[in-house]
């Protein structure tokens, strides 16, 4: 078993700097909130995560912010990377600030996030379900197990089978997970976002999306 780094994000106070999981947004530059492509709603605020040297790499951005559609009234498909009823906002360094209307909705509980050290086994979690021996399933299940359900780096811990996104024709580069527990976040029942970034210089350079069972 070949275990590689990673970093675990745990809750916790005082957290790292503008590491966090709901309340406001509190972006390193521009925000502009954005909107439910689906049903016009403004989407409510999810997480935000730091550009933080040798542990998450998001140059040239400071920080960057997930929201999802919560509107009770729509079926908007905010599980998906590509429906626009959730939104990715990376924010470059400058004065910090908030445009556009903000979601009426009652915030998220406000969470500080920390990193600590952690591993997984890549190879074990990087498995295709499809061709896998029953020896790789049940490694797989270990594997998942022991890994940190919310991170950054490593690789995506799947619960419904491999769903990586593409962008400018290539496989998106996997950045960060967050399980919807603790922090009751809406991802179907006990379900994970994760979000990706593309490896070209390109105009909507994050895409996230969630499974649950
Ligand atoms: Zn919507
Ligand atoms: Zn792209």
């Amino acid at each position: 078993m070949n275990l590689a780094p990673l970093w675990a994000l745990i809750p916790g106070r005082p957290g790292v700097p503008l590491a966090k999981v709901g309340g406001f947004p509190e972006p390193t530059g521009l925000l502009n909130w954005p909107v439910c492509a689906q049903c016009g709603e403004p989407q409510q605020f999810l997480f935000q995560l730091p550009h933080t040297p040798g542990k998450l790499d998001l140059s040239p951005f400071g920080s960057v912010h997930v929201f999802q559609c919560q509107n009770p009234e729509t079926v908007c498909f905010r599980w998906d990377a590509d429906s626009g009823a959730n939104a990715t906002v990376a924010v470059r360094p400058g004065a910090p600030r908030v445009e556009g209307a903000p979601s009426k909705r009652v915030p998220q509980a406000e969470w500080p996030l920390n990193f600590a050290p952690a591993q997984e086994d890549t190879a074990a979690l990087s498995v295709d379900v499809n061709e896998a021996t029953d020896a790789q399933l049940e490694a797989l299940d270990r594997a998942l197990d022991a890994a940190p359900e919310s991170k950054v780096g490593g690789v995506p811990g799947w619960l419904n089978g491999d769903a990586a996104p593409m962008c400018c024709e290539e496989p998106m580069r996997f950045v960060a997970q967050l399980s919807a527990m603790p922090f009751g976040l809406e991802f179907g029942d006990a379900g994970r976002g994760y979000l990706f970034r593309c490896t070209q210089a390109c105009e909507q350079p994050f895409r996230f999306l969630t499974q649950g069972a």
